[in-house]
């Protein structure tokens, strides 16, 4: 994935910040700005919490992010593809994409509701393979 391509598309400006944080939220597909705080401090140590959430929050107004939010938890972040739902492990907090087709649930959903989609969050929970070997 290109980023500079990336954050050219979304009207951006190329900063090393920027590019910085991109590469490390698709390193782990998605992240909390805690984790990605004590990451991206590693590079440029200078860098404070609040430029780090403004940088996210451009990038989300852009859609170049997309938050994913979490009750009860901080919310991730991860970078915009098609739509997905996502699996999350009670236990640890991992965060999985999962592979569905949200374009055909949306379809029948306006077609049996007559309301008009304009976003789709679906988020599945249950113990992660590790997490049930620790019981
Ligand atoms: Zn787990
Ligand atoms: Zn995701």
């Amino acid at each position: 994935m290109n980023y500079e391509t990336l954050l050219r598309e979304h009207g951006l400006k190329v900063t090393p910040q920027r590019l910085g944080i991109l590469s490390a939220i698709q390193e782990e597909g998605h992240m909390g700005i805690d984790d990605l705080f004590l990451q991206i401090k590693k590079k440029f140590p200078s860098i404070s919490l609040a430029t780090l959430y403004k940088n996210i929050n451009t990038m989300v107004d852009v859609e170049l992010l997309k938050e994913v939010a979490l009750s009860g938890l901080k919310s991730r972040y991860e970078i915009s593809k098609a739509a997905h739902a996502h699996l999350l492990c009670e236990k640890c907090g991992q965060l999985k994409d999962l592979d569905f087709d949200l374009k055909d649930l949306s379809t029948k959903i306006e077609y049996d509701s007559h309301y008009r989609m304009k976003r789709i969050d679906l988020m599945l929970s249950g113990i992660c393979p590790d997490c049930q070997q620790q019981d």
